[in-house]
C-alpha cells in the first residue's frame, strides 16, 4: 500500500519548514557573528553548500530567498542546476570542490565563482576555458592552511608567488582567497593567517567558515561562508 498523499505532503513540509528554519538559524548566526565583529551583517554573503541535496531542497532555499549555493563536483552542479538557473536568473553557483582538469570546461561554463584554484596546471586550464567558452568565473585561490597532505589547496609557502602568478594571469577575476582548516583543531590562527595572506595581495574575498565554525571564520574577517549541515541536515 503507498501512503496516503496528506501523509506524504506532511512530511514533505516538515522537511521543508526544517530548511527554512536552518535557514533563518545561520542568518542569524552571521548577524551576532558580523555585530560581535563590529562589521555590517551583509558583509558576509551566505553560501548554501547543496552538495549530495536533491534539487526540491535547493528549490524550497531559493523560495526562502538563499540564492548562492555551493556544489563540490561540476556534474553534480550541472545535474542539479541547469533546469533552475533557467528558471532563476539571480541564482548563483560556487564550485567549492576540488577541480580535475578535465572538468575545468564545464566548470567555467556553469560555475560564477571557482573557488579551488590551487595549482598552476590547473591555472592553465581555467585560461584556456576562459577563452574557448567566453565567460569568466570569479576566481578563489584555495590555500592548504594547514598543509595537510591529504587535502586540496596550494601550499602555504607556495602561496605568494602563485597568488601572484595568478593575479597577472587573470587580473581582476582573481578576487580572493578559500581555506579549510583543520578539524577538531582551533581554526582562529588558520583563519588569522589566511586573512592576512588576502590582505597582503589585495584580495577582497575571503571564503572561509562552515557550519561548525563560522563564527570564528566572521571574526577574523570572512566575507563568505560555506554552510551546508547547518542548513540541510546531515549528509546521508
Ligand atoms: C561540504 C563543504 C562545506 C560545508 O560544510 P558543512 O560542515 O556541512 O557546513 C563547506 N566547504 C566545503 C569546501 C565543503 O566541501
Amino acid at each position: 500500500m503507498g501512503e496516503a498523499p496528506n501523509e506524504r505532503e506532511s512530511r514533505t513540509d516538515s522537511s521543508a519548514l526544517n530548511i527554512v528554519q536552518n535557514l533563518e538559524r545561520v542568518r542569524a548566526r552571521i548577524a551576532a557573528a558580523a555585530a560581535a565583529a563590529g562589521r555590517p551583517a551583509a558583509d558576509v554573503t551566505l553560501i548554501a553548500v547543496s552538495k549530495t541535496r536533491p534539487e526540491s531542497a535547493v528549490r524550497t532555499a531559493l523560495a526562502a530567498g538563499q540564492l548562492r549555493f555551493g556544489e563540490n563536483r561540476v556534474q553534480e552542479m550541472a545535474a542539479k542546476f541547469s533546469r533552475l538557473r533557467a528558471e532563476q536568473p539571480d541564482l548563483r553557483l560556487h564550485l567549492i570542490g576540488s577541480l580535475q582538469t578535465n572538468k575545468v570546461r564545464l566548470a567555467v561554463r556553469l560555475a560564477d565563482v571557482i573557488e579551488t584554484l590551487d595549482r598552476p596546471r590547473l591555472a592553465d586550464a581555467i585560461a584556456l576555458a576562459i577563452q574557448q567558452e567566453g565567460r569568466t568565473p570569479t576566481l578563489l585561490i584555495e590555500v592548504n592552511v594547514a598543509d595537510e597532505p591529504q587535502k586540496s589547496g596550494i601550499p602555504r609557502d607556495a602561496a605568494d608567488p602563485f597568488i601572484e602568478a595568478c593575479l597577472h594571469r587573470f587580473g581582476p577575476a582573481l578576487k580572493g582567497l578559500m581555506g579549510i582548516p583543520p578539524p577538531k583543531e582551533n581554526p582562529a590562527p588558520y583563519f588569522a593567517w589566511l586573512a592576512a595572506c588576502a590582505h597582503r595581495h589585495g584580495l577582497a574575498l575571503l571564503s572561509m567558515g562552515m557550519s561548525a565554525d563560522l563564527e570564528a571564520a566572521i571574526a577574523a574577517g570572512a566575507t563568505q561562508v560555506r554552510v551546508g549541515t547547518a542548513i540541510f541536515g546531515a549528509r546521508p
